[in-house]
């Protein structure tokens, strides 16, 4: 690696995903140019055919009317299932244990349904280090809406002094203490803040030898990281689709529930989309679930935000999670490269250099907080996020963004630094 240009550009030329950045809409800046999207790990970008894919069911719904559940191009009735297969491919299972649903934090809380069923003795629930407010705020109001104390019955990841990463060795002392007393465990699959990824068999082997049932947030490590859902074990997962998986904003939510747990008397909030499809539509009094994923379903689904998953999903299945992986951890290391030679005392990166600890997401800590770099970079067409108190977050991905984007965005870090 070298910090020329050429050398981004050259990288870029040999990339045998470049054509996908054509295939997106990549956003303006004022003078037209594209600008330097880093911010896929918030709301990822939208795929041209995504146009298409809605058009085509607007279109049956147009000329149809209801006839449309059976005789549109592709019929509503099981247009979930459509998604499976390729869902299933991006997170490591089978389809079976796949279904598209709802969105992330009603997931949350339907798991926790069946997954969180606190006894006397074993009530708590260990959760991730400083985890996205929503999975603080669901855990919470669960443990809550069982009669227990969050004060008490939450214990959270917590780094050794004064870091940012935790450990496995950390988890383990966890587990050693208070294994016994400990639930549930659900933690991200990457921590949405500092950007470090978690070894899911690891946690999910240590957390079932001490009975906890083991769940994962993958809101941030779907469509980023190689996953293996069903080899590693874990009992649950849930994500959402618009961050890497580049749904649309607010679009719906994957959920995993492990093949053995499927015809397991597990206990749920039922709805009619979960009953056996054989007896559906005979109304009948009794909720028969259907012995896959697909029994945690409540309603008949949103087409057209599921229109759109399945265009981003085509994509994903061209590219392949392998391809994709391989040039992201090419690309996140050439960041950290770039970012790291200037050496300025200013900022820190506390996303793990390990590339087992981190999927493309790197969190730039700035020592003496405040938003005018942040600011200086939005001007000059970056798009990146700003995290309180003061991480800047970018996360080059793989599917659309270049070498020279990282180049630029490097480019212009430390021309804001050197204004600061
Ligand atoms: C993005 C994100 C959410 C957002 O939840 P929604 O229900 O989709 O609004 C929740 N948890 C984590 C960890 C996230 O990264």
């Amino acid at each position: 690696m070298n910090t020329s240009i050429q050398y981004a550009q050259l990288q870029d030329q040999n990339d045998e995903l470049a054509s996908f950045r054509y295939r997106f809409h990549i956003p303006k800046i004022s003078d037209g140019k594209d600008s330097i999207y880093l911010c896929g790990n918030s709301l990822g970008l939208m795929p041209k055919s995504a146009s298409e894919y809605i058009n085509q069911e607007l279109e049956d719904w147009k000329n149809l009317g209801v006839e449309g559940h059976f005789h549109a191009k592709n019929p509503w009735m099981p247009y979930h299932e459509y998604l499976s297969k390729n869902m299933a491919q991006i997170v490591g299972a089978f389809p079976s244990e796949v279904v598209v649903m709802n969105s992330l934090t009603v997931n949350l809380h339907l798991l926790m349904v069946s997954f969180y069923r606190p006894t006397k003795n074993r009530y708590k629930i260990l959760f991730d280090y400083s985890p996205f407010p929503s999975d603080r705020y669901a855990i919470s109001s669960q443990v809550n809406f069982h009669g227990f104390d969050p004060a008490e019955a939450m214990i959270e990841l917590k780094p050794d002094n004064g870091e940012e990463i935790i450990t496995i060795e950390n988890i383990h002392k966890i587990l050693e203490m208070h294994g016994d007393e400990i639930a549930l465990i659900l933690i991200g699959g990457v921590n949405y803040y500092t950007g470090q990824a978690y070894d899911i068999k690891t946690i999910t082997d240590m957390g079932h030898a001490q009975g906890c049932v083991v769940g994962f947030d993958l809101a941030h490590a779907a469509g980023n990281l190689l996953l293996n859902l069903h080899d590693d074990g874990p009992d649950f997962a849930t994500w959402c689709s618009y961050k890497y998986l580049n749904a649309g904003p607010g679009s719906l939510s994957g959920c995993f529930v492990h093949e053995r747990h499927h015809s397991a008397d597990l206990p749920r909030f039922a709805g009619w989309w979960g009953h056996d499809k054989a007896t559906r539509f005979l109304m009948g009094d009794e909720f028969h679930p259907i012995p896959t994923a697909e029994g945690w379903q409540l309603s008949n689904p949103p087409i057209l935000s599921m229109a759109a998953i399945r265009a981003s999903l085509d994509l994903f299945a061209e590219a392949g999670m392998n391809r994709l992986r391989r040039k992201s951890e090419q690309l996140t290391a050439y960041l950290e490269y770039l970012i790291s030679q200037a050496n300025d005392v200013n900022i820190k990166i506390i996303t793990p250099s390990e590339t087992q600890q981190r999927g493309c997401q790197i969190s730039i800590q700035m020592k003496n907080p405040n938003k005018n770099l942040f600011q200086y970079l939005t001007e000059n067409g970056v798009i990146a996020d700003w995290r309180e108190p003061d991480v800047i977050r970018v996360a080059p991905v793989p599917l659309y963004n270049t070498f020279e984007d990282v180049w630029q965005f490097n480019r212009i870090l430390h021309e804001g630094l050197s204004k600061l």
